[in-house]
């Protein structure tokens, strides 16, 4: 199996090849495919399986596919994660698999200055990867809107509710149009995990490596 099979457009297929990235994951193989349908996803996948391309190379070909960039201060996709190293990681990994697209990609943690990260979202965002919390904090602020985002994705999961994140993820379900694509990503699924994937997610497909 290569990625133009899992339905993967040529052109990020090139821009995969020059990354050295040139044979799917089992969770690339598994959930490229499905995502790509527009299917509600859980995967139940560590870090280092590939599951950031395995969510983020549908999302960037759906938010292709759409054609449309944003308009002031609003979103089109919306990747949260539990930490700011995390938040980083995922943004630096995307943001080789969108280079030379017109794709946007803003990223919001805590710790740094709320005010310069309120101007960096002024124009809007295809891609934003965020922190609960600090999402909420500028949400609040009206320094972004929620209420086109599209595509909707919960990396680590158990780790977010370890963190004591459940009550803000559903402060942001709440904010975010139901009419949209969601996927949650774990390690592990104990019964909060799944609790959480039925209030998230419709009708989805589970995908374990
Ligand atoms: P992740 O599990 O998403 O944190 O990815 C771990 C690392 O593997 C990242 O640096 C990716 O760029 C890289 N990677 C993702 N998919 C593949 C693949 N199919 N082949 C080789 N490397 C990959």
């Amino acid at each position: 199996t290569n990625f133009e099979t899992l339905g993967v457009s040529k052109q990020i297929v090139a821009t995969l090849s020059q990354l050295g990235i040139e044979t799917p994951t089992p969770i690339q193989e598994k959930a490229i495919p499905l995502l790509l349908e527009g299917r509600d996803l859980i995967g139940l996948a560590q870090t280092g399986t590939g599951k950031t391309a395995a969510f983020g190379l549908p999302l960037i070909e759906r938010l292709l596919a759409e054609d449309r960039r944003p308009d002031n201060r609003t979103t089109r996709s919306l990747i949260l994660a539990p930490t700011r190293e995390l938040v980083n990681q995922i943004a630096a990994n995307l943001k080789t698999f969108i280079k030379g697209r017109p794709l946007k990609i803003n990223l919001v943690v805590g710790g740094v200055s709320i005010n310069k990260q309120q101007l960096q979202l002024e124009k809007g965002t295809d891609i934003l990867v965020a922190t609960p919390g600090r999402l909420l904090d500028l949400v609040a602020r009206r320094a972004i809107g929620l209420t086109t985002v599209r595509f909707l994705v919960l990396d680590e999961a158990d780790q977010m509710l370890d963190l004591g994140f459940v009550h803000d993820l559903r402060k942001i379900a709440k904010i975010v149009p139901k009419k949209r694509q969601t996927m949650l990503f774990s390690a592990t699924m104990p019964k909060a995990i799944a609790d959480l994937a039925a209030e998230f997610l419709t009708d989805p497909v589970k995908v374990e490596v």
